[in-house]
């Protein structure tokens, strides 16, 4: 039976040592969040944040913009938050409306304030193994994890279902430094079980309920359950066949309650480290 990666526990304990932190700093770093429309999830996933923010002692300022703002408020309020002494870090909140191309947005935002990582200067540094300002929030988490219940990295295979930019691809390189062997499945990769069946650390991250079922895990593997589903009951479920995959993993992620957390806690520690760089800077 798999050992249960608690991540609620560690990401409370993550935001009480940063609350300690900044109990002792003169000023209170600045967390921005920006909402485009009216998307239930998104609008859950920024209260979260905002919550948690004050929690750990920061300041907290929600943007919230309705559904037909255009590309030119948007971008003029990024640039008003990027010349804000009082904002260290700046997150939009993903995706935005179909009209709207996050493309044209991202690479607006300073990529010193960028806390989600997602600007292009963050994750090159990341491809190229320099220190990006912030690193992508969901991955950073799912390595502290891996790190917290000691599961070895180096020289393991890891293989990671989706590849998209703000989970699979900046994960991958996370792992390919720490020296794993890394592949990355997608939805036209062929005889997915055949490769998932390698993996020591198995990594899902596709929104489909039961992507990962038993028969394609093996013995003893580290999974790790990224996705956020919620089912025609009302209740939140991951990418992981969970009862099941759990009697053959060695340690497995529940959802909720693991990486959805654990992405929270990066956040925080992404928005303290901009605020010890622009306080560096002053
Ligand atoms: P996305 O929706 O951009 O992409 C999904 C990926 O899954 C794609 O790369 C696609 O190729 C792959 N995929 C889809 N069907 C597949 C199949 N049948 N076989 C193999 N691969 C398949 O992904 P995203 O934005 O990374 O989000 C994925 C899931 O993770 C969602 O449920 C999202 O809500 C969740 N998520 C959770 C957190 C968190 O904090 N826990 C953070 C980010 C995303």
């Amino acid at each position: 039976m798999a050992i249960i990666m608690d991540g609620k526990a560690l990401s409370n304990q993550i935001i009480e040592n940063i609350k300690d932190k900044v109990s002792n700093l003169d000023t209170k770093p600045g967390l921005a969040v920006i909402l485009v429309g009216e998307a239930p999830a998104s609008a859950v996933y920024v209260k979260n944040k905002e919550k948690q923010a004050l929690n750990a002692g920061f300041h907290s300022f929600i943007h919230k913009l309705p559904e037909n703002t255009t590309k030119e408020e948007l971008l003029s309020l990024i640039e008003k938050l990027n010349n804000d002494n009082d904002i260290d870090g700046i997150l939009l909140q993903l995706p935005l409306p179909k009209r709207l191309s996050a493309y044209d947005f991202l690479d607006k935002i300073d990529p010193k304030k960028d806390v989600d990582g997602f600007h292009p200067i963050n994750s090159g540094k990341l491809i190229t193994g320099e220190t990006p300002y912030a690193l992508a929030c969901t991955p950073k988490g799912i390595i502290r994890i891996l790190d917290e219940y000691k599961i070895p990295i180096s020289g393991k295979n890891a293989v990671i279902i989706g590849r998209s930019n703000i989970v699979g691809k900046p994960l991958s390189m996370l792992l390919l430094n720490r020296n794993a062997t890394v592949t990355i499945a997608h939805s036209k990769t062929k005889n997915l079980p055949d490769i998932t069946k390698n993996a020591d650390i198995l990594i899902s991250a596709t929104g489909k309920e039961n992507m990962v079922t038993k028969d394609m895990v093996k013995n003893g593997a580290a999974v790790i359950d990224v996705g956020i589903i919620r089912d025609n009951s009302g209740k939140l479920r991951g990418d992981v066949d969970f009862d099941n995959v759990k009697e053959i993993a060695g340690h497995i992620t529940p959802v909720p309650g693991g990486i959805g957390p654990m992405t929270i806690a990066s956040l925080m520690e992404n928005t303290l480290e901009l605020y010890n760089l622009h306080k560096a800077k002053l």
